[in-house]
């Protein structure tokens, strides 16, 4: 049985997730604050059709009673990693939820915005998700014309144009490109832990805002200041 499909959803403007390094999908289907938490994939583990139950709820108010909200904490049994959500009626569908579920930015290059999408996804195999992480920064070097020689030096050469900061390449060199790094590749090394995937999959992300995202705000903001002068 497809739960989620099953499940009565309701469409409902998502916020911004915090981290700004994703952006959450606009008119996204929001679950119930119920026992279970229904959801596509958990957001810490990224687990597909993932057993999210309910650990306590209660309900707050602002000083001048203006703002009451029913809250529930959740955890994921796979990562017991938490969630926190909120409702404005009890057992009403979710406004907003901690972390909330995030989808890669429209303003990621297709192919790159692949990969990252399917290295966020992959995060529970360490392995793969380093080198789907690694494919989505080689992409997205490639855009910016970046395109010959080893990944780490083509991350430096973003830098020497000023694409991306000095300590933003220096973060490079602090992650794992490659799950079969050379810095590793003797019989003896260690297959790369959750850990040293979300570190890959975070300089990933960070990676597409500099070049991407970051830059297509500013050209919208520009565009949008420019117009009101008009
Ligand atoms: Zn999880």
């Amino acid at each position: 049985m497809n739960r989620i499909k099953m499940h009565p959803f309701k469409t409902q403007n998502v916020t911004a997730y915090s981290a700004a390094l994703c952006t959450s999908k606009k008119n996204k289907k929001m679950p119930y604050l119920e026992s279970h938490l229904i959801l596509e994939r958990c957001p810490h583990c990224r687990v597909a059709n993932p057993n999210i139950v309910q650990l306590t709820n209660f309900s707050t108010n602002s000083f001048d009673n203006s703002n009451l909200r029913y809250w529930a904490v959740y955890s994921c049994k796979r990562c017991g990693g938490a969630i926190t959500a909120f409702s404005f009626n009890k057992e009403d569908f979710v406004q907003e939820m901690y972390p909330s579920e995030i989808s890669i930015d429209d303003n990621i290059p297709e192919k790159a915005r692949a990969f990252l999408t399917q290295a966020v996804d992959s995060l529970h195999a360490p392995s793969g998700a380093i080198m789907l992480a690694a494919s989505a920064i080689d992409s997205m070097l490639k855009e910016k014309g970046l395109k010959d020689g080893k990944l780490y030096g083509r991350i430096n050469k973003a830098a020497e144009k000023h694409l991306i900061t000095e300590s933003m390449a220096q973060w490079a060199h602090e992650v794992r490109l490659d799950a079969n790094d050379e810095r590793h590749a003797d019989d003896n090394a260690e297959l790369p832990d959750g850990k040293a995937a979300k570190k890959t999959v975070d300089f990933a992300l960070a990676l597409a805002e500099f070049l991407f995202i970051i830059p297509s705000k500013i050209e919208r903001g520009i565009k949008n200041a420019s117009e009101k002068d008009t």
